[in-house]
């Protein structure tokens, strides 16, 4: 299991910092699961982000959500791959409080 703290990834601005390689592969992945696991409004069954790990033919979106102790989580079914996420809340992906204007 992946534990990732979300700022790790992130630059002062609070943008992806990686700019390429492996490491730009999992920031964009890992914002794309905080994105749809704290959408709450999203509509229907919208799938999750393709998993990072799976060869292209076997790739499958991953299910993700939101835990008891408020990590995102995600697990993708056809590799077994899982993780999860911290500190995530106030980030550019943290879709949890809507769309309002403050
Ligand atoms: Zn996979």
């Amino acid at each position: 299991m992946y534990v990732i703290d979300l700022r790790h990834f992130l630059d002062t601005k609070g943008a992806i910092a990686p700019e390429r390689g492996p490491a730009r592969r999992m920031a964009d992945f890992v914002t794309a699961v905080v994105s749809h696991a704290s959408d709450y409004d999203r509509c229907g069954d919208a799938p999750g982000p393709l998993c990072f790990r799976c060869r292209v033919r076997d790739r499958l979106p991953v299910e993700t959500s939101i835990s008891s102790d408020d990590l995102v989580v995600w697990q993708c079914l056809a590799c077994g791959t899982s993780g999860q996420v911290d500190h995530w809340q106030g980030s550019f992906w943290d879709l949890s409080q809507g769309l309002q204007a403050d």
